[in-house]
């Protein structure tokens, strides 16, 4: 139960992930920066050592969400969050693909997991459904990516009409922006909100992954994002390789009017 929103920016990007859980999960570890000697890397550590959002030192990014459209063919014996950290040191697309198949899957619970990779201006999600994993790209642009234990494409349809309402705004696409979007209440459809408070499940954490000005920042707050006495964790490393190629900048350069996200 998440929403991710993916913002392509001049000299990056911007991610947003609301996790919504079930209020008596454990919480998380703030955000810290693992080396592995070859590569490094930044995400928030859950409670089962596994992580939902991260990136590494070429702000090659990835963030997973729990597909509750897929129904559940087997039991959980591995953990949906232990994909992101197999896969994080990925240096391309392609190899980031190689390191999804190797993964034991079978036992997982069915998820949506989306790369994006600055280097090749291109974003990607693969689908796993217990049966057979599926990849879908997308072009440079904004996108979001929804899932609720309610229905997952009920959540997309209704938080895609208040990001098309919200794409009016003279901020839109800016960090603030994205920032009060995830912080947002639906009054017309209260359980689809970006910002949950239903009885038992509630946002539990807002995560953000800055890729600008050569470096990459990740925040994580605990709790709703609608409060502003949330204590900030944020842990940063410098970008290795320049985040985008001539070739992808020129693309960027064409897309800057912002663009909304497909909801589809
Ligand atoms: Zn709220």
């Amino acid at each position: 139960m998440c929403t991710v929103t993916f913002i392509p920016r001049e000299d990056g990007f911007y991610v947003a992930m609301n996790r919504d859980e079930r209020i008596a999960r454990p919480s998380a570890r703030p955000p810290a920066v693992f080396d592995e000697g070859f590569a490094k890397s930044v995400y928030p550590l859950d409670c089962e050592g596994g992580t939902w959002i991260a990136a590494n030192h070429m702000c090659i990014a990835f963030t997973l969400l729990n597909w509750n459209d897929a129904p559940v063919l087997r039991k959980k014996s591995r953990t949906r969050g232990h994909v992101i950290p197999a896969l994080v040191s990925s240096d391309c697309s392609q190899s980031a693909e190689s390191a999804l198949w190797k993964l034991d899957m079978e036992e997982i619970l069915p998820f949506r997991l989306v790369g994006i990779f600055p280097n090749e201006a291109r974003v990607m999600e693969w689908t796993w459904d217990q049966i057979s994993s599926e990849r879908k790209n997308f072009p440079w642009i904004s996108a979001q990516w929804c899932s609720s234990s309610l229905s997952d494409s009920i959540a997309t349809a209704a938080r895609g009409r208040v990001f098309e309402k919200n794409s009016k705004a003279r901020n839109a696409g800016s960090l603030g922006w994205v920032r009060q979007l995830h912080a947002s209440h639906d009054s017309e459809d209260p359980p689809f909100s970006y910002c949950v408070h239903r009885a038992g499940v509630e946002t539990v954490s807002y995560s953000e992954l800055v890729c600008s000005g050569g470096r990459i920042d990740c925040k994580y707050l605990a709790g709703n994002p609608c409060k502003k006495s949330l204590a900030e964790h944020k842990a940063s490393m410098r970008i290795v390789r320049k985040p985008l190629s001539p070739a992808a900048v020129s693309l960027n350069k064409t897309e800057m009017s912002f663009v909304s996200p497909r909801t589809a």
